[in-house]
């Protein structure tokens, strides 16, 4: 009998997740009943509010599902292919993006199950760029920072799914874009290989230096993926009218510092800060798509992926998010495409 494995959630953490929270659990490859199909799902999207869901806290008065259940498989994004239908609108063969996150296989009766259109892109960038962190980039940018042509735009955790996304958006819109990243080679990545206008690696240490010297003319809009000394560092280059979408804090996660020592200069300077959680602008779904594919044909936008083999390093892959492990968008691939 073929063999379905998954990694379930066996332990709740209390601030970060470590490999024993997760156990790898084989059972047998379920039959599709009438009206249902078979997935076998080939690529897992491994994304930074699982750990929100894992340990259930600071969620409060957020849009998102509740925490994950003890010994369940642990939710999320993934893409796979049908494997066996006995549904009218699925057939073999086609690809499919569901929730259902890290298994091998399941039966669906297809709610919440979407088709993929595997022809226009990769398989896989329908969890990166062109999914989830895709539009947290573009509403991020568009909607909350409401970037305008000429004006400089800073973007942390730059060389990371949201952040390469976020920046090359700012790109497209006739910004300047300064990013920052953890290590050489993801500066060279930003600044070679997406034309990111400035760059710099935020473990040199002098980080308010540093984004003064990639901005001397001031910084209209921080896309704030990371927090803490980012936060302020930015805060203190913002230019009068500045604004700061509040994407992520990433730096906070480990352990909470207290906030920015420079907060009262959004008085003086007339900043907004603005926090939003993606869930809220889905109805954005379908400008985000046109626009992103349209950028990424003519070669306005560039895509990069980490992918890790196997769902048994699915846990390894996931902690190293707070490593900086990935350029890119972050994937594991379960199975072959075909
Ligand atoms: P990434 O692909 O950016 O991976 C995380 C990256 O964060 C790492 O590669 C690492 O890169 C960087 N990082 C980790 N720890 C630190 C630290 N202490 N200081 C600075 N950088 C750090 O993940 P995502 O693109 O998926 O997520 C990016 C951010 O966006 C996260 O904060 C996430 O929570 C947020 N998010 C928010 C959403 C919303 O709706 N508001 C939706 C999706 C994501 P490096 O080598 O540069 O350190």
């Amino acid at each position: 009998m073929a063999t379905n494995r998954a990694i379930h959630l066996v332990r709740r953490p209390e601030q970060m997740p470590v490999e024993d929270d997760f156990a790898l659990v084989e059972t047998a490859v379920p039959e599709p009943e009438d009206g249902e199909v078979l997935v076998r799902n080939v690529y897992l999207s491994l994304d930074p509010y699982m750990r929100t869901r894992m340990t259930g806290i600071e969620a409060q008065g957020a849009p998102y599902p509740p925490p994950y259940p003890l010994n369940e498989p642990m939710r999320g994004g993934a893409v796979g292919r049908v494997e066996a239908s006995r549904h009218p609108q699925f057939a073999v063969g086609d690809w499919v993006s569901s929730r259902l996150g890290w298994r091998e296989y399941f039966t669906s009766g297809g709610r919440g199950l979407l088709p993929v259109d595997a022809e226009a892109a990769s398989p896989s960038s329908y969890l990166g760029v062109l999914g989830m962190t895709g539009l947290t980039a573009y509403v991020g940018m568009l909607d909350v920072g409401k970037v305008k042509e000429g004006e400089t735009v800073f973007v942390s955790a730059a060389a990371g799914a949201v952040g390469m996304a976020a920046g090359q958006i700012a790109r497209t819109q006739g910004c300047r874009v300064v990013g920052s990243a953890g290590s050489e080679e993801k500066v060279r990545f930003l600044l070679d290989e997406l034309g990111f206008d400035a760059a710099f690696n935020y473990r040199d240490g002098d980080i308010e230096g540093a984004l003064e010297a990639a901005c001397p003319d001031g910084l209209d809009v921080y896309f704030d993926n990371v927090g803490g000394e980012h936060l302020q560092a930015a805060i203190g280059q913002l230019s009068a009218w500045g604004r700061v979408a509040i994407c992520g804090m990433i730096s906070q996660h480990r352990e909470p510092k207290p906030g920015p020592n420079n907060l009262q200069l959004m008085t003086s300077k007339r900043i907004t800060m603005q926090g939003f959680v993606v869930g809220d602008y889905l109805d954005r779904t379908e400008a985000f798509m046109r626009d992103v594919q349209g950028w990424l044909a003519d070669g306005r936008m560039r895509n990069r992926e980490t992918i890790v083999e196997g769902i048994e390093h699915a846990p390894s892959a996931f902690l190293g998010l707070w490593d900086g492990d990935n350029i890119g968008k972050l994937i594991v691939r379960v199975g072959p495409e075909s």
